[in-house]
C-alpha cells in the first residue's frame, strides 16, 4: 500500500499530514483536520488501512469546509460512509498500489 501523503491539497488549501503515535489515546477519534491550522493529523498506531481511511475521513470534512458540500459537518456517519466508499474505490482501482 502507498505510504500516506506528507501533504494533502483540497481547493486552495495545503495541509500537511500528521502522523502522531498515540493521538487516539483511548479516545474514538483518530483524525482531525483544521482549515484554521491548516493541517490533518492521524493517529501513527494505526495500521496501513486505518490511517488511510482515517486520512480521506479526515479529506471529506476538509472538503466539507472548502466547498460546503457532501453532508452536514454534524454528520460524520455519512462523512464516514463516503470515506469508505472513496477508500475502496481507490483500493479496488490500484490508485493506493506502491
Ligand atoms: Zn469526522
Amino acid at each position: 500500500m502507498k505510504l500516506i501523503p506528507q501533504e494533502i491539497k483540497v481547493g486552495p488549501y495545503v495541509y500537511p499530514v500528521i502522523q502522531r503515535k498515540h493521538f487516539a489515546a483511548g479516545d474514538a477519534k483518530f483524525g482531525k483536520q483544521s482549515l484554521w491550522d491548516e493541517e490533518i493529523l492521524i493517529d501513527a498506531d494505526l495500521k496501513e488501512t486505518g490511517q488511510w481511511h482515517t486520512l480521506l475521513h479526515e479529506c471529506v470534512h476538509a472538503m466539507q469546509d472548502c466547498f460546503h458540500c457532501f453532508a452536514e459537518a454534524s454528520d460524520d456517519e455519512k462523512v464516514d460512509q463516503i470515506a469508505i466508499a472513496l477508500f475502496l474505490f481507490l483500493q479496488d482501482n490500484h490508485f493506493l498500489d506502491e
